[in-house]
């Protein structure tokens, strides 16, 4: 049966343009958008007030459980369908000597397309507190490089942890083998920057285009700003050189004065994602879409806050080529419907900074490969 999401405004953003436009969806897969009017027979679904967009992807969460540990992270589906979106990118969860139990954790019970990327620390993040990378001991560049090939459909590049708090003083070295595991297996590297040490100089200067750093905004001591408010040149040179920029709001990761003052300065959000886990699901971060709307509220367009859940993303992270990203016909039908709604609604940032949207994003319903999932968790 065919589907007709009638109505609505498509975001297209491969062209950057808001079009008001049916798209059709059939045999899993975007068959047309444009004025095709619906037939006798098809399902319609009336989007008029409403934005139909790609599937949104969530580049920064964490989902991936473990039987053996204590853990912090959440089932996909709470984050993934159930709030309107279609992708998510476990970032560093399991590492060398966990991954292997993703399939059956992850893939095997949620409905929610998930990928990863593989801690260089081989326990992946354990939950029970840092120094899971602390060691050289616990980082194998080989056990790290032959995950990825025992699982190169869906692990898709590498993550470190380079704070003090997650892997002590061997942050950098952790750095250096993480970048190496990237290297040899053709992938992204995503950094996560936080507290010293390692100094985030030193860091940046290890990333390449496409890297990907994360926690990029935090109100941290030592992060993107220098002590005159201005932007740090190591990040600017990095950004420069195509180094890719992703949110990660998190529990402790997201600060809007920071932000705000590197948007004013020429910085930009490729990405948005909300770093998701237990600890941060109640309070700051929520949801990808309230997180979209915080980006809103500093002023990023509606265009450019969906092209960084879609487009951007996607091609960061190579999720294009798995059809993730954009409304082409013939890819598979990944659609988020959304609309934007009046306010006010209070958010707060990590630093406990408070804010009045007057109108946020709230994500009404999401198609993986055109089957249908409504959003039925708290945004
Ligand atoms: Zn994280």
């Amino acid at each position: 049966m065919r589907t007709v999401i009638q109505g609505g405004t498509v975001m297209d953003v491969i062209e950057g343009a808001a079009l008001r436009a049916n798209v059709i969806l059939e045999g899993g897969k975007i068959t047309a958008v444009g004025d095709e009017q619906p037939q006798e027979g098809d399902q319609v679904v009336d989007a008029q007030g409403c934005y139909v967009a790609p599937g949104f992807i969530d580049s920064h969460v964490h989902i991936f459980s473990h039987g053996l540990f204590q853990t912090t992270r959440l089932p996909a589906d709470r984050i993934g369908v159930r709030q309107g979106v279609a992708a998510l990118l476990d970032t560093g969860s399991a590492g060398a000597l966990t991954i292997d139990a993703f399939p059956e954790y992850v893939h095997a019970t949620q409905r929610t397309p998930s990928y990863a990327l593989i801690n260089i620390g081989s326990p992946g993040l354990p939950g029970l507190g840092g120094g899971h990378a602390s060691r050289p001991e616990l980082c194998s560049l080989s056990a790290t490089v032959k995950a990825i090939e025992r699982h190169p459909d869906w692990i898709l590049g590498v993550k470190v942890l380079a704070s003090a708090s997650h892997t002590g003083a061997f942050g950098l070295e952790a750095t250096k083998l993480a970048r190496k595991a990237a290297e040899l297996t053709g992938r992204p590297l995503m950094v996560h920057v936080g507290n010293a040490p390692p100094v985030i100089d030193d860091v940046l200067e290890l990333m390449r285009p496409g890297d990907i750093i994360t926690h990029t905004y935090h109100g941290k001591v030592g992060g993107v700003l220098t002590h005159g408010d201005e932007i740090l040149p190591a990040f600017r040179d990095a950004v420069d050189r195509g180094v890719v920029v992703d949110l990660g709001h998190g529990r402790s990761s997201f600060c809007f004065r920071t932000c705000e003052r590197a948007l004013e300065l020429g910085m930009p959000v490729h990405s948005i994602s909300s770093d998701l886990h237990r600890g941060s699901l109640d309070f700051p971060a929520v949801s990808l879409a309230r997180t979209m709307t915080k980006m809103r509220l500093i002023g990023m367009s509606l265009m450019d806050t969906v092209k960084a859940v879609t487009i951007n993303p996607a091609h960061a992270l190579g999720l294009d080529a798995k059809g993730f990203g954009s409304l082409a016909e013939g890819s598979p039908a990944h659609v988020t419907l959304f609309r934007e709604r009046e306010g006010p609604l209070e958010l707060e940032d990590a630093e406990r900074d408070k804010r009045t949207a007057e109108r946020w994003i709230e994500p009404i319903k999401v198609w993986i490969a055109g089957e249908p999932f409504e959003v039925d968790a708290p945004l």
